[in-house]
């Protein structure tokens, strides 16, 4: 392996490289629009593009690319190389400020929740400056917002830059009100990666995974995660290979890949990066995802994203780890020493409590997917409840605040029992894993949203959610007299209004659920259930206030969202019946036949053979196989009256209703099959092969 500092953005139009390549005043203009949120003039744009063209090309590079976000979850990129033809037929390498910002996909099969009809296909890219542009495969990457012709947000990434524009705005009035001048307020965010890697060989005998990234049938094998045995375990020698590589990539990207560990369940493991501005973090969380898959096959094996990829073991997830930074790289929500007297921080605080408890419901929204749907509330991910852990120490901070009392804590020594250990400070807190939303120290950590999701949704959740929690803070203070003290009674008062989404007991108990339904939280048990708050007028207010999205832009995530479920549960529902039809009902079959000709033979050589086990066993498969295929007709007749549906919520709710359940009953008849028929008949490698088939 390289060297991890000379690796280390080997591949990143960096600021360092715009240092070396940019005219100073260029390299200054560049800085200054960044740092104040404004545009570039097409003067300094051609000087950009110029130096990049000529750094991409000497790094080997042909292509460029605006890369985006459609709302498909995932990235989208049209390559046109650097090439162009001069009018004496001379072709040269070019590349302007102009292509730089702004590029014209045909935005016409991108889901636009119909904003945008075909025909009027134009859409825009426009370069996003705030994220560096780098190499990957021969191509220089842009990152690039994407909006249709009237302006439209057609992406996850112009609302999230907006939302940051929302909050940053926000926060820096109010801490101006309450004595701290800072120039610029940045949210940062650290998304903690979970996945799966199963062998190639073995996952592509396996339709489900091929088609839905998930298993629709297995049985449970004799181990799963009981032991404890994954979690933390030494790291197997391939996957550890894959691990090398893709952090050595990521590096090369800019991504700082920090932590890798193995996690709960058989086969099941985690990246986390150093966090970064949340729009950063959301492009090299696409490309850390990217990249897992793309590695995964280069080592022959297969990463799966999905929430839940296997019944019966951990699903996985994705940890946004959110706070807030000034222009020095100052942490907002760090405590310090003395968490009584931070007024900024118990203002932070107060205003993310608010926040939380009023706009529990998008919060909730952000995470909702087919897929999520198997794991929240699952005993394994925080329940589908929102509500926020602060912890002991923290608490004790609020009371005292709130009683104007006297707060002491803080710093206790760790003391292992043992004199030749070295000694060190406790964190102020233990930890609380079932929490959706946990206050870890010095950031917030929003355990709820799943290992496939575009971070993009629950940050400009957050950002908004927040930024309209400092603006009526800060028009209650810009009233005050005394604006330090009337901070303090607005902490108070807003902590007591909203205290009841601070929940530090066990989130996966079946108390909380009750408890949280007398406290008056929302359980949006489904993405069914929550989506259509997206659009509730709370919600349209809260985002056209601060310019996040439009009522359109609202309405249209809202039926793409929809769409997206069950357009989902469609392709498993259809893999599900041709599995069941083509694969295992004829095994079984087969199976059953050849065990009744056993048994015939044997009664006619051995007359006095008991043969009861066996013809228990064909009577009971048979029976089942019956059974799963009376379902999956029903399957059929459902999905065929689903698509007559045309409104997407009534669509998702039948989904849901009859799909979904027929699918549970499809797969229970199947799976109590797998564990009687002889495994040289069923037609795909059970949970043991595939969960502990890499070495
Ligand atoms: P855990 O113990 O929860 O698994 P990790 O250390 O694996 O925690 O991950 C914590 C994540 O939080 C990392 O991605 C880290 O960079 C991120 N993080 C730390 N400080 C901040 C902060 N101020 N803002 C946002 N994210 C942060
Ligand atoms: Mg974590």
């Amino acid at each position: 392996m390289a060297n991890i500092s000379e690796l280390f953005g080997v591949n990143v139009f960096n600021d360092e490289v715009m240092q070396n390549m940019l005219a100073p005043e260029t390299y200054e203009a560049f800085r200054n629009a960044v740092s104040q949120n404004e545009p570039l003039t097409l003067e300094v744009a051609n000087k950009i593009a110029k130096a990049m063209k000529d750094w991409a090309l000497s790094k080997g590079a042909t292509h460029y690319t605006h890369w985006f976000q459609p709302m498909t979850g995932i990235t989208a990129e049209k390559h046109d190389s650097f090439l162009t033809k001069k009018r004496n037929g001379n072709v040269i390498t070019d590349f302007k400020g102009r292509e730089l910002i702004k590029g014209e996909p045909d935005a016409s099969s991108f889901p636009s929740g119909g904003i945008r009809a075909t025909f009027e296909a134009r859409g825009y890219t426009d370069w996003d400056p705030t994220s560096y542009a780098f190499i990957k495969d021969g191509t220089l990457y842009i990152p690039t917002a994407f909006c249709s012709y009237t302006g439209e947000a057609l992406d996850k990434k112009t609302p999230l830059l907006r939302s940051m524009e929302a909050l940053n705005k926000q926060a820096v009035r109010l801490l101006k009100l309450i004595g701290k001048e800072v120039k610029k307020i940045t949210p940062t965010v650290g998304a903690e990666q979970e996945y799966f890697l199963i062998d190639k060989e073995v996952a592509a005998r396996r339709a489900d995974i091929t088609y839905t990234g998930r298993t629709l049938f297995g049985a449970k094998p004799p181990k799963g995660q009981e032991l404890d045995d994954q979690y933390f375990a030494t790291i197997k020698p391939r996957v550890l290979a894959f691990m090398q590589e893709l952090d050595e990539e990521l590096w090369k990207l800019g991504v700082v890949s920090k932590t890798r560990h193995n996690e709960v369940a058989p086969s099941q493991h985690e990246l986390a990066p150093v966090f970064d501005s949340c729009n950063v973090s959301t492009d090299h969380n696409q490309l850390t995802m990217e990249l897992m898959k793309k590695l995964a096959d280069k080592h022959g094996m297969v990463c799966l994203l999905h929430e839940k990829p296997f019944a019966g073991v951990n699903g996985s997830g994705k940890h946004n780890n959110w706070s807030l930074s000034t222009e020095n790289g100052e942490n907002l929500l760090d405590p310090g020493e003395n968490p009584q007297d931070n007024l900024p921080f118990l203002v932070v605080l107060a205003a993310v409590i608010k926040a939380v408890d009023e706009y529990q419901d998008i919060l909730r929204v952000s995470v909702s997917s087919a897929g999520n749907d198997h794991r929240l509330g699952a005993n394994e991910a925080p329940p589908a409840i929102v509500s926020m852990y602060i912890g002991d120490d923290l608490e004790k901070v609020v009371e005292a605040v709130i009683s104007g009392g006297e707060y002491s804590g803080r710093k206790t020594e760790m003391e292992f029992g043992a004199a030749s250990l070295p000694k060190f400070n406790k964190d102020n807190s233990d930890r609380n894993r079932t929490s959706p939303f946990a206050f870890t120290g010095n950031k917030f950590e929003f355990r709820m949203p799943g290992s496939s999701c575009s971070i993009a949704g629950p940050n400009i959740m957050l950002n908004t959610a927040v930024a309209e929690a400092f603006d009526e803070f800060a028009s209650k203070l810009e009233k005050a007299e005394d604006v330090k003290k009337a901070a303090v009674k607005l902490i108070a008062e807003t902590i007591e209004k909203h205290g009841r989404i601070i929940f530090n007991g066990n989130g996966y108990s079946e108390e909380w659920v009750k408890e949280a339904e007398r406290r008056g939280l929302m359980n949006l048990k489904n993405t069914v259930e929550a989506l259509p708050h997206l659009v509730d007028d709370k919600n349209v207010r809260l985002f056209a206030k601060y310019g996040v999205y439009t009522e359109s832009e609202l309405k249209a995530r809202h039926d793409i969202l929809l769409e997206g479920y069950s357009k989902t549960v469609r392709i498993e529902a259809l893999t599900m019946a041709e599995i069941a039809r083509k694969d295992i009902f004829p095994s079984v079959n087969n199976f059953v036949a050849d065990m009744c000709g056993n048994i015939a033979v044997k009664h006619e050589v051995l007359p006095a053979v008991d043969t009861t086990i066996e013809e228990d066993i064909a009577a009971r498969l048979s029976a089942l196989n019956s059974e799963m295929m009376a379902r999956v007709s029903e399957l059929d007749a459902y999905l065929k009256d689903a698509e007559k549906i045309s409104d997407v919520l009534v669509a998702a709710r039948y989904y849901r209703d009859n799909v979904v359940t027929t699918m549970e009953k499809i797969r229970a008849a199947a799976d109590e099959m797998e564990t009687s028929c002889d495994s040289s008949y069923w037609p795909m490698p059970a949970y043991g092969e595939l969960l502990f088939s890499v070495k």
